[in-house]
């Protein structure tokens, strides 16, 4: 699905920032239909067409309710690498995504489970490097903030977000 307009929470804020709340046009489209947002910004040379009518489409919607969310960040792979800033916690390097892994701290195999405490951004060839050995001193873990994950997304810098887009989402 194509990523043409960000959904704003009653808030002005996303409505969810990992991943970051876009629809493609024809939800958004939908979304304006069933008044349920309203249009904060529209794409300026994109119009689309029905037998009657013709509208611009939005690139910016924010819903008229305020949703609750938990700030509990959820765990998954992408989310580990945007706490660990894309950095390979045993040589420091920082890597794309494709050449990087997770790492459990203490291995599957030794009773290692998966979560937020055990696992770690870890490159392919310290990967094989280390196999199934538990390396003293373990990188340091921890449960990360939204706060965290926002800082992760940064380092990435920006290129890949609308420009429209930008203020609204730096918290
Ligand atoms: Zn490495």
């Amino acid at each position: 699905m194509s990523s043409d307009c960000l959904i704003l929470n009653g808030n002005g804020k996303p409505l969810s920032y990992f991943p970051l709340s876009a629809v493609d046009w024809k939800t958004a489209v939908k979304l304006v239909f069933t008044r349920n947002v309203i249009v904060i910004k529209e794409h300026d040379d994109w119009e689309v067409r029905s037998p009657s009518q013709s509208f611009k489409v939005p690139s910016i919607v924010m819903l008229r309710k305020y949703y609750k969310f938990s700030k509990k960040v959820k765990f998954s792979r992408s989310n580990v690498f945007l706490r660990d800033m894309f950095t390979c916690q045993y040589c420091k390097n920082v890597f794309e995504k494709k050449d990087l892994t997770i790492d459990h701290i203490i291995p599957k195999s030794k009773g290692g489970e998966t979560n937020w405490l055990n696992v770690t951004t870890c490159c392919k060839s310290c990967n094989l490097s280390k196999a199934d050995k538990i390396i003293d001193p373990s990188p340091e873990v921890k449960t990360p903030s939204l706060r965290d994950l926002i800082k992760g997304q940064e380092s990435l810098g920006t290129k890949k977000i609308e420009t429209d887009w930008q203020e609204y989402i730096v918290a």
